[in-house]
């Protein structure tokens, strides 16, 4: 094996530190490999990803048979053929005519069109010369009580025949790049796979059938018949269970290395807590207990926390934090509370205040909004141990600002939050600091120890006592005009509204339009206050808006998907979405979750296009169901599949490649029994076998968690 890597002079980053040699033709450009230039390499990178490896992991969708050969009296339309035939008499189109070119073949059973659009003569008289024989293969077509083959596939003189792959992957494409020159760039990457030392169990290897991992590359590139394609098929399952291990192997490395991180035993005497409890006017819900019992045990022992608190938006998870934070302060030490926006920043402290006051500690915020002398002084006090919990934005803490002794670290609502950024927070965070991460997206179990392995997990799934119902209607956008009508009686009689307008697939400017267009149509015939947010204001912009509806001075709130997550504005009771049939189901629930957090009952109206397709029935109906936020998610991941769930890269969960979470799951949980075994025997992975796993956590890219080895 040569490096390619090596000769190349551009001033691309180096490989990571230890990667394994055999590795570098896969990390290569696939532009190194031959016959592909700049133009493919460009389409190849929108399609697959710009590396060598990136082809590898474009499995086939599917299979073409050419092995199909009658004659020409039995070939079905619809069906692909591979058919032997003699060339008739050409009939090119007459000048200037947008007719194709035709030539009628035969056999000795039948006739068959050979048809051509935009064709050159001079091409087709040499491929196929009248009266000589030649194989075509391709799709049979009626036409006009006839058959035909447009464009055959291949094409063949009789002695050439062996030359015709029995079997054909069929790869996903991309405008501008065919099947022939993807299939042919896919085999040049082939031709660099390496073979590499195994690191699967071998007893469970076998049990599984599973080639060795270069022949699962080549077998599943190359399917001989419909299993070939098949999810289950033994190389598949086996490049999935690789890299569902290659993830488990990485989660728990950062797990191992977090509880390795010495961190300090934390236990108050409860006397905070206790006050902060007889302050409250409701109860404790059973969730917020265990989850607080879950908490307090982490911080007792002596390793770092890292722990997941999920609960749908209100099911009370602020106070979840406050408890934690307060055994930090009852221990004497100090707590921190991150928020990802600044008006989030700012709701927390106002929830805080009073509880905090109550509890007799010293409570501050600090945002990007403060400047100068005022936040001298905090970050001063935060540093001179004057204050007891800080609640700020994330940047805040990327900063400047040092504690005298911070215990506790709280951040909310991180969806967007990948282990790289949870390993970067622990390890830039004061040594020792406990972490829990809340967030208000519930996920499905399944997916849970793919994208959350490392941590451990709370779930709140009660909502607090006293919540109505909200009430989910779903009615045609025909009915917009009663609609409207009766949100200009809700205002009137104090209630306030959201109204989320679609999104406009991959235009934000055409959702702006759409929502200035609502925002103008709802302020001419209500003459309410009315306010819009959207994405392409500033972000100050937006928090002055969205502060103003939460003070009540704006009645409805004109919203693209921006509006956002966790703002609490209790009194706003009605929520309408506009073309809901384009929502998920998730973003629905999530939508749906912004009214509801008063005492007054709420509703939900979703305003649909008839007629509506089945998918979006089955959402709507799950909408009306419940407002179970568990149960919600795991539908629209059976709805969806994972691959739409785990949504775009900026959800920070891990995009998988070869594994498909619906077809896969069984092995997330053997990958995640394999890794313990695997770290109990061997947890440097200095071992034949651990060395080998190195290479496979290189291969998955997810080589940072090497370095949390310590010999990495
Ligand atoms: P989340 O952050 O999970 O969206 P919050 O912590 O903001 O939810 O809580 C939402 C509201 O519910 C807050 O007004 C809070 O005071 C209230 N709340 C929290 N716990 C309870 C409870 N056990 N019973 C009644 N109300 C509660
Ligand atoms: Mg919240």
């Amino acid at each position: 094996m040569t490096s390619s890597s090596a000769s190349s002079a551009t001033s691309k980053p180096p490989p990571p530190k230890g990667r394994p040699e055999a590795l570098f033709p896969l990390f290569a450009e696939a532009a190194k490999l031959p016959g592909i230039g700049p133009r493919l390499q460009k389409l190849l990178e929108k399609l697959t990803g710009p590396k060598v490896v990136d082809l590898l992991w474009h499995l086939p969708t599917g299979v073409i048979d050419r092995r199909h050969r009658p004659y020409v009296s039995e070939a079905q339309p619809g069906t692909i053929a591979t058919l032997e035939i003699v060339v008739g008499p050409h009939r090119p189109p007459s000048q200037g005519s947008r007719a194709p070119y035709r030539i009628a073949c035969s056999d000795d059973t039948g006739e068959i069109t050979l048809t051509f659009f935009h064709a050159r003569e001079d091409y087709l008289r040499r491929t196929l010369p009248e009266g000589e024989r030649r194989i075509i293969s391709g799709e049979v077509e009626a036409y006009g009580g006839q058959i035909q083959m447009t464009h055959p596939d291949h094409i063949l003189k009789p002695e050439d025949a062996d030359t015709l792959p029995p079997y054909e992957p069929v790869y996903p494409l991309t405008a501008g790049l065919s099947g022939k020159v993807l299939t042919k760039a896919v085999a040049a990457a082939l031709e660099r796979v390496p073979e590499l030392p195994e690191w699967l169990d071998a007893a469970w290897a076998r049990q599984q059938h599973y080639p060795e991992w270069h022949d699962a590359v080549r077998a599943a590139h190359t399917p001989q018949a419909a299993e070939g394609v098949d999810p289950k098929h033994p190389a598949r399952a086996r490049l999935a269970y690789d890299e569902l291990l290659a993830n488990q192997l990485a989660l728990a490395l950062v797990r191992a290395r977090m509880k390795r991180a010495r961190g300090r035993p934390l236990s108050g005497d409860g006397n905070l807590r206790r006050k902060v409890e007889v302050s409250l006017p409701f109860d404790l819900t059973r969730g917020q207990r265990v989850a607080i019992a879950e908490i307090e045990a982490d911080l007792k022992e002596p390793y770092r926390m890292l722990r997941l608190l999920q609960g749908d938006v209100g099911s009370g998870k602020t106070l979840v934090a406050l408890m934690a934070m307060l055994v930090a302060v009852e221990a004497g030490a100090q707590a921190a509370l991150m928020a990802p926006t600044e008006i989030l920043a700012r709701q927390h402290a106002k929830t805080l205040e009073p509880l905090c006051a109550a509890a007799g500690i010293r409570m501050a915020i600090l945002t990007g909004r403060d400047k100068g002398k005022a936040r001298e002084a905090i970050v001063a006090a935060a540093e001179a141990g004057e204050i007891d919990i800080l609640v700020g934005t994330h940047a805040l803490f990327q900063g400047s600002v040092a504690f005298r002794d911070l215990a506790v670290a709280v951040v909310d609502e991180q969806h967007r939050f990948g282990v790289r950024e949870r390993m970067e927070l622990s390890s830039k965070g004061v040594a020792g600091t406990d972490v829990l991460v809340m967030t208000a997206t519930p996920i499905p179990r399944t997916l849970q120890l793919t994208a959350y392995g490392d941590m451990d997990v709370s779930r709140l799934t009660e909502k607090p006592a006293g919540r109505q119902p909200i009430t989910t209607r779903a009615l045609p956008l025909e009915r917009l005009d009663d609609v409207i009508a009766g949100l200009g009686r809700a205002v009137r009689e104090g209630q306030q509204v959201y109204w989320v307008c679609p999104l406009v697939e991959e235009s934000d400017v055409l959702d702006v339009a759409a929502a200035e267009e609502r925002y103008a149509g709802l302020k001419a015939t209500l003459g309410a206050n009315i306010g819009m947010v959207h994405g392409r204001m500033k972000g100050a912009e937006r928090e002055q808006v969205m502060t103003a509806f939460q003070a009540g001075e704006i009645d409805i709130l004109v919203a693209t998907t921006v509006i956002e997550v966790g703002v609490d504005v209790p009194n706003a009771s009605i929520m309408v979405i506009e073309h809901a049939e384009r929502f998920g189901l998730a973003q629905l629930h999530q939508l749906r979750g912004r009214v509801g957090r008063g005492s007054a009952a709420s509703s939900c109206l979703l305003l649909y296009k008839a007629p509506l397709g089945n998918m979006a029935k089955q959402r709507i109906a799950t909408l009306r169901d419940t407002e179970d936020g568990f149960i919600i998610a795991e539908e629209d991941l059976i709805l969806r599949g994972a691959g739409e769930v785990l949504g775009t890269r900026q959800s920070g969960l891990p995009q998988f490649r070869l594994a498909s979470l619906e077809d896969h799951a069984d092995l997330i949980s053997v990958a995640r029994d394999d890794v313990e075994l695997i770290l109990n025997r061997d947890p440097e992975l200095e071992t034949d076998r651990g060395q080998a796993l190195r290479g496979l956590l290189y291969l998955f890219e997810r080589d940072e968690a090497i370095r949390y080895l310590r010999a990495g």
